[in-house]
């Protein structure tokens, strides 16, 4: 068992939801929603795996993103789904927004 308070960061796949330790490496990170133009704290949004749980994605600091509840809920988040309103993805340590109907 790894403790969510003295433990490492990162949870891999033992935990599903970000830490206490991870939410504040995550809002520092992105202190409002880190879909572009929008500025929802992070304390009223969610933290959001850029390769989903169900796909695999570890819950580690670098598979997370602060997300509002509205944009997390938008977020393209299957791969072989048609997209529809873009992504978040984390290329060379910044998240950015990647557009609908660009190669993965
Ligand atoms: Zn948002």
């Amino acid at each position: 068992v790894i403790s969510r308070t003295l433990g490492p960061v990162d949870l891999y796949r033992f935990e599903r939801f970000a830490s206490s330790k991870q939410r504040t490496m995550l809002a520092a990170e992105h202190p409002t929603c880190a879909w572009p133009g929008c500025n929802i704290p992070a304390e009223r949004g969610q933290f959001h795996h850029l390769t989903p749980w169900k796909h695999g994605g570890e819950t580690n600091v670098a598979n997370l993103v602060t997300l509002c509840n509205y944009h997390n809920g938008i977020n393209d988040d299957d791969p072989n789904a048609p997209p529809r309103r873009g992504r978040l993805t984390r290329q060379g340590g910044k998240i950015i927004w990647q557009p609908p109907h660009t190669s993965r």
